[in-house]
């Protein structure tokens, strides 16, 4: 059985913020473009970001030109991609290089996805995402797809998340991805708090543990490294707001079908 976990601490000052975006700070959408953004939500994570010395990253899946685009005009370090890009503290972006075999993935999963209806490609340039949001009962079938490709490709491996699986490069996780930025202002001296509700959020709550930080699963109690818990994002929002000596009043279109 899952743990109940306890809500989390008040922040402390010295804290360096790590949060993952989907599913953690904005509802999870029928495909990644449809999301609904909070206008109330960039100017509170700016404000969050100032108190702690500009220590607070996001450590998403998405593309780091998305995230940007998404949070704008809040600009804040990110790691995108699971970690293979990066802004750093100083504003440097670095990105690993794919490995030989991506084009050919590329091409046979664009032919899976033009045959097979509910299911979408994103192609996240070193790394391919088959969406199946709109199509649930794919589960098995994307997984086991995904593991053929991969199988040809060893320098690939899977992240299967909420109605997705990922193929990218081996080696680079979100738990890499905090550990690289703890490495350097404004991060380093810092406790690391990671905050993400995913699978692929589980390297990131065991590195924000094994550096003495706070890790927070956001949804659902589940078998997790997460010490802390909070039931769904608008309880996430809150916490933030509070933490940031302020209120989140909910956003009344959010949500409406
Ligand atoms: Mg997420």
């Amino acid at each position: 059985m899952a743990n109940l976990l306890r809500p989390p601490p008040a922040a402390a000052p010295d804290w360096a913020w790590f949060l993952d975006v989907d599913g953690t700070l904005i509802e999870i959408a029928p495909t990644p473009s449809a999301i609904v953004m909070p206008e109330e939500l960039p100017p509170l994570l700016q404000r969050l970001h100032d108190q702690h010395g500009g220590a607070l990253a996001l450590v998403s899946g998405r593309r780091l030109d998305n995230l940007r685009q998404l949070m704008a005009p809040f600009d804040p370090p990110a790691a995108g991609l699971h970690g293979l890009e990066w802004r750093d503290g100083a504003g440097l972006v670095g990105r690993v290089e794919p490995p030989p075999g991506l084009e050919e993935m590329r091409r046979r999963l664009h032919r899976e996805a033009e045959q097979v209806t509910g299911l979408l490609l994103e192609d996240k340039g070193p790394a391919l995402a088959l969406h199946y949001r709109q199509a649930p009962d794919l589960a098995e079938y994307v997984l086991r797809t995904a593991e053929a490709v991969v199988r040809d490709h060893p320098a690939y491996g899977l992240v299967v998340g909420k109605m997705v699986v990922e193929i990218k490069p081996r080696g680079a996780d979100k738990g890499a991805a905090v550990a690289a930025f703890m490495r350097a202002p404004p991060f380093a001296g810092r406790v690391p708090v990671f905050v993400g509700d995913d699978v692929t959020d589980e390297d990131g709550f065991a590195t924000a543990n094994a550096m003495g930080g706070v890790s927070v699963l956001v949804g659902p109690p589940r078998d997790t490294a997460a010490r802390y818990g909070l039931p769904d994002i608008e309880a996430c929002r809150v916490w933030l707001a509070t933490s940031a000596g302020t209120h989140w009043i909910p956003h009344m279109g959010e949500g409406a079908d």
